[in-house]
C-alpha cells in the first residue's frame, strides 16, 4: 500500500532536460568552452596548484544547483589539470590527448554503454580493437584481448593467466596449494608488476628482481642463475616480465634473450609494454620492438603513447583459451543464450575482473581511424628525436650532465655548476624541478640514477616542439645558477 504521508513521485518526471532546446544550448556552451581550452593548451602555465576558493565550489553540502551554476563551476576547473595537455609537460609517463577524441567521448556517453557482456555494437568495435592490436604485435588468430584502464589492470589479468595456467587452474578454486611460483622482472621494472603479484596471492616475495647491467636491461646470466637456485630450493618459476619501455631510462630488456629463457624454462613471458610497445608504429623503434611478438601476454597503454584521453589500456593474450579459462565463470544470471541480447560469444567478463565497464574501446578506435598508424607513429619519432636533441643540449652544456644515454623518449640529466665542490648536487636538482613547476615553465619529474638525483624529462607530447626543449634547458641553467648562487 502506497503511504498516503508521501506523495507519489510523478512519472512524467525523469533526469532529462525539461526543455531540449535548452539542453542543446547548454551543450554547444560548453563544447566552445572546452574548444577554447584545448585551443589555448600551448599558452599558459603548465600547471597550476588547485586554489582553495575553486575546490570549494565543488563541496557538496549545497545541491541541485542550477545547470548554468553546475556548468560556471565545470568551466572553473578546466585550467587546474595536472598539465598534461601543455606542451612543456615533462613528467613521468604521461599522454597529451586529443581534442578530436572529445568528439568520440561524446559518443560513447550519448550511448552509455555497459560493456561487459551481452550482444551489441559496443562490444563488437572493442573486438575489433583488439584484431587491430594483435595485428600490430603479429599475435595469432586465437589470441585474445581486452581494452581496460591501464596496465597496471593489464598486468593483474596477465599474472592471473600465467599463475592459473601453471597450476592447471586449480588455482582459481584452491589457491596456491602450496605451490612456491616464482616469477622474475628486473629493478628497473614498474611497481605495478609487484602489485600484481601480491594483489593475486602470490605476495611480492615471489617476485624475484633481478639486477640491470650498465645499460639498465636485466641482467640475464644474474636472470639464469636466480631461476637455477631457484630451483634447487623447491620454488617454481613460472614467469618473466620483461620490460619494453622501462620508466627511468626508456630502455628496453632484451627481449629475445629473455623469451630464449622463457621456451628453456617453460616459464610465461609477460612483457610490460606500457609506452614501449606502440613504438611498433613508429619507424624509429619499430626495429628494436620486433620480439614483443614472442610475449605470451603483452600489458600497454593507449593513454600514453597513443595520446587516447585516459584512460585506457590494454591486455593481450597469446592463448585465448587461456585467458578465457582463467577467467570465465558466468553464474545463471549472465548466461548467454544463442539468440538475442544475452548472444555474442564471449563476453568481456570473462576476459578480466570487471563485469560493468564502460566503452573505452570508442575513444581508441576513433584516435587510430581519424590519425591513421603513420601519423600516430611519426608523432612517437618525434618524441624520440626530441629527447635525443635533449640530450645533445644536455652534453654541449658545460653545467649540465647526462646521466643516462637517451634510449627513446626519456632524457636523464642534471645541473651541475662549475663549483659544485661544496653543493649537494642530489637536493640542488630536487630544488630545481620543484621551481620549474611551481613556476609554471615546465614541469618535468626526478628519479634516481645510480643514486644521483635526476632531472627526468619524458616526452610523450605530440605538442611538444624544439623550442619547448630550449626553453627547458635555459630554465635550469637560470634556476640552477640562482639557486647555487643563493646556496
Ligand atoms: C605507466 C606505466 C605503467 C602503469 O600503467 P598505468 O596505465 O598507469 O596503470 C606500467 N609500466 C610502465 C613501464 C609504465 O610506464
Amino acid at each position: 500500500m502506497a503511504n498516503p504521508d508521501i506523495p507519489n513521485v510523478p512519472d512524467t518526471e525523469s533526469l532529462d532536460p525539461e526543455d531540449w532546446e535548452d539542453f542543446r544550448m547548454r551543450l554547444h556552451r560548453m563544447i566552445d568552452i572546452a574548444v577554447d581550452q584545448m585551443e589555448r593548451s600551448h599558452e599558459g602555465r603548465v600547471w597550476t596548484p588547485f586554489p582553495d576558493e575553486i575546490k570549494s565550489l565543488f563541496d557538496l553540502s549545497q545541491t541541485g544547483q542550477s545547470s548554468e551554476q553546475v556548468d560556471t563551476t565545470l568551466q572553473k576547473l578546466l585550467p587546474y589539470g595536472v598539465g598534461n595537455t601543455h606542451p612543456r609537460f615533462f613528467g613521468w609517463v604521461h599522454g597529451s590527448g586529443t581534442p578530436s577524441n572529445l568528439v568520440a567521448e561524446i559518443a560513447a556517453a550519448t550511448m552509455n554503454a555497459n560493456t561487459g557482456g551481452r550482444n551489441h555494437a559496443a562490444i563488437e568495435v572493442e573486438r575489433l580493437v583488439i584484431e587491430w592490436c594483435k595485428g600490430l604485435f603479429s599475435f595469432p588468430d586465437e589470441a585474445s584481448g581486452l581494452v581496460m584502464s591501464g596496465t597496471s589492470m593489464a598486468t593483474i589479468v596477465a599474472i592471473k593467466a600465467a599463475r592459473d595456467a601453471r597450476l592447471d587452474f586449480k588455482s582459481r578454486q584452491e589457491g596456491l596449494g602450496g605451490h612456491k611460483l616464482v616469477g622474475y622482472t628486473s629493478t628497473e621494472a614498474h611497481a605495478c608488476i609487484a602489485r600484481a603479484f601480491d594483489m593475486v596471492g602470490l605476495g611480492t616475495d615471489a617476485l624475484r628482481r633481478i639486477p640491470v647491467t650498465a645499460d639498465h636491461q636485466i641482467d640475464i646470466e644474474l636472470l639464469k642463475k636466480q631461476i637455477h637456485n631457484d630451483r634447487e630450493g623447491g620454488f617454481e618459476p613460472f614467469l618473466i616480465a620483461g620490460t619494453c619501455g622501462s620508466v627511468n631510462a626508456g630502455t628496453i630488456d632484451d627481449l629475445m634473450a629473455l623469451s630464449d629463457i622463457s621456451e628453456t624454462e617453460q616459464l610465461w613471458f609477460h612483457i610490460d609494454g606500457a609506452f614501449g610497445a606502440l613504438g611498433m608504429l613508429s619507424d624509429r623503434l619499430r626495429h628494436r620492438l620486433a620480439d614483443l611478438e614472442r610475449a605470451d601476454s603483452i600489458a600497454f597503454d593507449f593513454h600514453k603513447w597513443l595520446h587516447v584521453n585516459y584512460d585506457a589500456g590494454c591486455i593481450l593474450i597469446r592463448s585465448g583459451d587461456t585467458h578465457l579459462k582463467s577467467f570465465s565463470d558466468r553464474p545463471d544470471y549472465l548466461k548467454s543464450a544463442e539468440h538475442g541480447l544475452a548472444a555474442g560469444g564471449t563476453w568481456p567478463v570473462e576476459l578480466g575482473p570487471e563485469l560493468s565497464r564502460g566503452f573505452r574501446a570508442l575513444k581508441v578506435w576513433a584516435q587510430i581511424a581519424e590519425h591513421g598508424e603513420e601519423k600516430l607513429g611519426r608523432m612517437i619519432s618525434r618524441n624520440c628525436e626530441q629527447a635525443a636533441y635533449l640530450g645533445e643540449l644536455v652534453e654541449a652544456a658545460s653545467d649540465l650532465e647526462l646521466l643516462l644515454p637517451v634510449s627513446m623518449q626519456i632524457c636523464c640529466f642534471r645541473y651541475v655548476p662549475a663549483s659544485a665542490s661544496d653543493v649537494d648536487l642530489n637536493s640542488l636538482n630536487e630544488d630545481i624541478v620543484i621551481q620549474l613547476q611551481m613556476s609554471g615553465i615546465a614541469a618535468p619529474s626526478t628519479t634516481r640514477i645510480d643514486g644521483k638525483t635526476a632531472i627526468r624529462v619524458n616526452i610523450t607530447n605530440h605538442r611538444t616542439a624544439q623550442s619547448d626543449l630550449d626553453v627547458l634547458v635555459g630554465e635550469v641553467r637560470r634556476i640552477g645558477a640562482d639557486l647555487t648562487q643563493s646556496h
